[in-house]
């Protein structure tokens, strides 16, 4: 997906898709990679392959959730604890952004 001869600029912006899928970018971020895909046949194609990724490991990863005396201790010991079934996109981390 990511290739040493893919421009710097389509590198950052497959990066951003990453996080543009997960719901993870501010608008304006999401729109300026959009934008860019746009008009990106390389990114356009990673696009549809990180889509496919995600929905396969949704669908078939094996998940084991933590067991109770963890999960408790790791939200106790959590600055971001939250009760569950809070909104994940609620308690984004905010990334510095580069100079
Ligand atoms: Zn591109």
């Amino acid at each position: 997906m990511i290739s040493p001869s893919m421009s710097p600029r389509c590198h950052q912006m497959i990066l951003l898709t990453q996080a543009e899928i997960d719901g993870e970018l501010a608008v304006s971020e999401a729109i300026s990679v959009a934008s860019h895909r746009a008009n990106c046949l390389e990114c356009q194609t990673a696009y549809q392959v990180i889509r496919v990724m995600r929905t396969a490991v949704r669908r078939y990863a094996v998940r084991h959730g933590a067991p109770p005396a963890l999960r408790n201790w790791l939200l106790a010991m959590s600055p971001r604890a939250m009760p569950t079934g809070r909104d994940p996109k609620e308690a984004a981390v905010e990334w510095p952004h580069s100079p």
